[in-house]
């Protein structure tokens, strides 16, 4: 009996015109997910394998694969030969621990194997009752468990119960390359995992404002992308010192417009950053009037000047929505660490809710943009995660 972890990928990959494409990808992303693990991984038309690996990198390999954006189930299974005796021993082996109501499924794509689907479910099914029928029972309709037989062309049969829900999504890169805004806060690692998800390679942007933020607000992010990289396939994080803009923009321009500044200048900056490493589009955590900085006039405002389109996928979510994910992906406990964000460096007590844009382009034109933003670029630190 043979441990193995079967991977389905999610139906519409196996339709679309791009099947070959996600499904190499995928392949790609999964040996890579388990690259320190001793396994082999086996693809089958509609499904993966992952086989001879040792009892003790199961958890690891199975949580490597729940980061695997485009796997849709997994299954721990075991493989024996398709001989009678063996699935029998097999299947009651997996009943050992097991309690309620179940029914046997058998999937006979091996032709050649004697017994008939139907004929086999039920025999396996006479045989967990022989052994086991003081504690389970059988219910066709509404099982607690379903005992799955799946007898394979070459000659194996693999044996499971359980179907475990993967990330689902597509397979990250093969919906281009995004530029995510990394703050240390809770939204942006949530916004960056859920492009990946959707099958976007992600670079992340943070802007740090040394001496005034220190070293842990850094690391506190660089933190944060690691977790990320796991989604993602590995990770680019660029630092940028975001300093000389702060200082200028409190020393030249109205107070309450600080943050509202301080944003165009990071889309300026992210885009840039993007245009010149490959980037395709600019990704950030912002969320409808969650804060002065994110109502319908600052955006409009920030997304005035760039050209390349910003997805915000937590535009519409609740705090606790966004909470829920982030808990799930692991960043929560991170990103709730204290720290100080560049953002709370020179905080209005007042900031403008509703910026109007001729007194932004009034106050912006008393700096010079442009020098600003190349010497920001030119000073860019870059972390391979
Ligand atoms: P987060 O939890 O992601 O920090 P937030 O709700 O605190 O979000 P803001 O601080 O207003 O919101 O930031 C809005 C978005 O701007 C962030 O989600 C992030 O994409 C970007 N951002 C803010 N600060 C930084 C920073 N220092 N570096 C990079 N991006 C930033
Ligand atoms: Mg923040």
């Amino acid at each position: 009996m043979d441990r193995i972890v079967i991977i389905r990928v999610c139906e519409i990959f196996l339709k679309g015109k791009n099947r070959f494409y996600f499904v190499n990808l995928l392949e790609e992303h999964i040996k890579e997910a388990l690259k320190k693990v001793k396994c082999d991984v086996k693809k089958l038309q509609m499904r993966y394998l992952v086989e001879n690996f040792d009892e003790s990198d199961y958890e690891e390999i199975v949580s490597a694969l729940l980061k695997v954006s485009g796997i849709h189930t997994l299954s721990p299974a075991y493989g024996v030969k398709s001989e009678y005796e063996k699935i029998r021993d097999c299947v009651l082996k997996i009943c050992e621990e097991k309690t309620g109501t179940f029914k046997v499924e058998t999937n006979r794509a091996d032709k050649s194997f004697p017994i008939h689907s139907v004929e086999l479910s039920s025999t396996l099914g006479g045989d967990i009752l022989e052994k086991y029928g003081d504690k389970l029972k059988v219910d066709v309709k509404e099982p607690s468990f379903v005992v799955k037989v799946d007898l394979r062309e070459n000659g194996e049969a693999l044996v499971y119960t359980d179907v475990i829900k993967g990330i689902g999504g597509m397979p990250v890169g093969s919906s281009g390359k995004g530029f995510l805004m990394l703050s240390g806060g809770i939204d942006s690692p949530v916004a960056g995992y859920l492009m990946c998800k959707r099958g976007m390679k992600i670079s992340a942007v943070h802007f740090h404002s040394y001496p005034y933020t220190g070293e842990a607000a850094k690391e506190k992010v660089v933190a944060l992308g690691k977790l990320l990289s796991a989604y993602n396939i590995g990770l680019t994080l660029y630092v940028v010192k975001f300093t000389e803009i702060q200082e200028k923009i409190h020393e030249k321009c109205a107070e309450d417009l600080m943050i509202t500044m301080m944003r165009r200048f990071m889309m300026r900056i992210t885009e840039k950053l993007a245009l010149r490493y490959g980037g395709q589009a600019i990704i950030t955590g912002e969320s409808l009037g969650q804060v002065a900085s994110q109502t319908t006039e600052s955006i409009t405002s920030s997304n005035s000047v760039v050209k390349m389109p910003v997805f915000r996928p937590l535009i519409a979510f609740d705090k606790l929505e966004t909470i829920g994910i982030a808990e799930k992906i692991g960043t929560y406990e991170t990103s709730v660490l204290p720290y100080e964000d560049c953002c709370t460096v020179f905080l209005p007590k007042f900031p403008a809710i509703k910026p109007k844009p001729e007194r932004i382009l009034k106050e912006e034109a008393k700096l010079d943009v442009d020098a600003l933003v190349k010497n920001a670029l030119e000073n860019v630190e870059i972390i391979e995660l």
